[in-house]
């Protein structure tokens, strides 16, 4: 093949103990997927479930789990906040998975930021229009390396601890036991309407306390048992 402009490069997210990488596929999110944070986003989490959304694949960051990871500051807001979320990349595809199909197509999980231009989001929401300039931007998904899945890690990630501090301030804590959908019921929903393919990644959804950041901040991301990310917001 003969390309006419140059191909635009792709992210790859190393694996933990392992000289290989997962090329990134699609990168998909959940809204709202933690009652405590629909809540203050000025939702009813009894009416409005969670629901899908997704950022470019040219978003993704690897963040690397000791040092500092940094991302410009974006163009065109001033309101730029931070959500950590547990990743999940799938290493199985399908469509119309069951929780038991699901459970077998998780590769692994990392630790990730879905940052978000929230004034943008905000207008994007008031008119009814779509989120990819809120959500969808350059540098807007920093994630970890990833942690491939054990019987151990299946069994403990879902109840544990996932939280973020900026400049060593505690922002946000909770656990990923507070899930409104599972990991596995994600999948589940998610391959109803989108057939998943390997290296596809999920951002589960962001637990309350999200906040914003400014050029010179550095935020810790965390989820247990996976590690945590330092990420550092530049001019
Ligand atoms: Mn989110």
């Amino acid at each position: 093949m003969n390309n006419i402009v140059p191909e635009q490069s792709r992210a790859y997210l190393p694996i933990v103990g392992s000289d290989k990488v997962l090329p990134v596929g699609r990168v998909y999110c959940v809204g709202r997927n933690y009652a405590a944070h629909s809540k203050e986003m000025g939702d009813d989490p009894e009416r409005d479930p969670p629901f899908f959304f997704a950022k470019d694949a040219s978003c993704v960051v690897p963040a690397i789990f000791s040092g500092v990871t940094c991302i410009a500051y974006p163009m065109a807001t001033t309101q730029f906040e931070y959500e950590v979320e547990l990743v999940v990349a799938i290493g199985k595809g399908g469509r119309e998975l069951t929780l038991e199909q699901a459970a077998d197509s998780i590769l692994g999980y990392a630790v990730g930021l879905d940052m978000t231009r929230r004034d943008l989001q905000t207008q994007a929401k008031k008119k009814g229009r779509p989120w990819e300039v809120g959500k969808s931007f350059d540098e807007s998904a920093p994630i970890s390396p990833i942690l491939l899945k054990t019987n151990w890690l299946e069994d403990n990630i879902s109840k544990a601890e996932i939280g973020l501090k900026v400049n060593d301030n505690l922002k946000q804590r909770s656990s990923v036991a507070n899930l409104t959908w599972s990991i596995e019921e994600v999948i589940c929903k998610l391959s109803e309407v989108f057939e998943l393919r390997p290296g596809d990644l999920i951002m589960t959804g962001t637990p309350e306390n999200v906040g914003s950041v400014v050029v010179g901040d550095e935020m810790l991301a965390w989820v247990e048992h996976l590690g945590e990310i330092r990420v550092s917001v530049t001019d």
